[in-house]
């Protein structure tokens, strides 16, 4: 095997390497994962408004219903007060009476606007309701896509790590004299920097030398270099 030989050996390491490297990077899973994450924010954005205008109803609800109980306190004190035989001006037990009946209206009227705001509370009960079902569905989702994406990318890993121990078994054949030349290539020419030349065809730019190109190039040593006078890849020839 000419020394060329073993460093096109490396070149086809090199270029699964790289594909492999390529595909970890541009997994599919990662972009719809980011959509997922997107979609998950903008989401979330809704749900806490909804949320604020829930907590702004249950106050309003709350600050109603503490009104009725100390009306309805109030109410109780004076209907005591009425039947406790401790009034007897009659004008005070009207006045007394007035309270009760003032009172009781307004409770009423509370009541009134304790529906109302229980009415408008539904739809927005019923609204945050359909988006924690939504945030449920995204969140499963994305946990499907996480779980999809690691065992994607573990799977790629353990054939990168055996890809790149045959490799540098590979290399261990390769004289240490021909590297520089070749890390240079590889860089300058698309991570390709040796191919080979089959009939007239460089492997590397897929281009025909001339014939007497081909002919001079056949007639040299397997070990002598040469480079491709199209794309300047070395070529693996003889
Ligand atoms: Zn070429």
């Amino acid at each position: 095997m000419s020394r060329w030989e073993s460093l096109l050996t490396v070149q086809g390491h090199d270029t699964h390497v790289d594909q492999l490297k390529h595909r970890l990077a541009s997994l599919p899973g990662r972009a719809g994962l980011a959509r997922n994450a997107e979609a998950l924010a903008a989401l979330g954005e809704r749900i806490a408004a909804v949320e604020s205008r829930r907590t702004d109803l249950s106050r309003s609800q709350q600050r109603l219903e503490d009104e009725v109980a100390s009306l309805t306190e109030k109410a109780a004190q004076a209907d005591k007060r009425l039947y406790s035989g401790s009034v007897s001006n009659p004008r005070e037990l009207q006045a007394l009476q007035d309270d009760i009946t003032s009172i009781k209206r307004r409770i009423s009227q509370i009541e009134d606007d304790e529906l109302e705001i229980m009415e408008l509370t539904e739809p927005v009960e019923a609204e945050w309701a359909e988006l924690d079902g939504e945030r449920a569905t995204l969140t499963a989702e994305g946990d499907r896509l996480r779980a999809e994406l690691a065992e994607a990318e573990s799977s790629i890993a353990a054939e990168l790590a055996s890809v790149q121990a045959e490799r540098d078994a590979a290399a261990a054949e390769v004289p240490d004299e021909l590297w520089s030349e070749y890390d240079k290539l590889r860089v300058a020419r698309g991570g390709v920097a040796i191919a080979r030349l089959v009939g007239p065809t460089c492997q590397g730019c897929h281009l025909s030398l001339p014939a007497a190109e081909v002919d001079r190039i056949r007639h040299l040593p397997a070990d002598e270099p040469v480079h491709c006078e199209e794309c300047g890849r070395l070529l693996v020839h003889g």
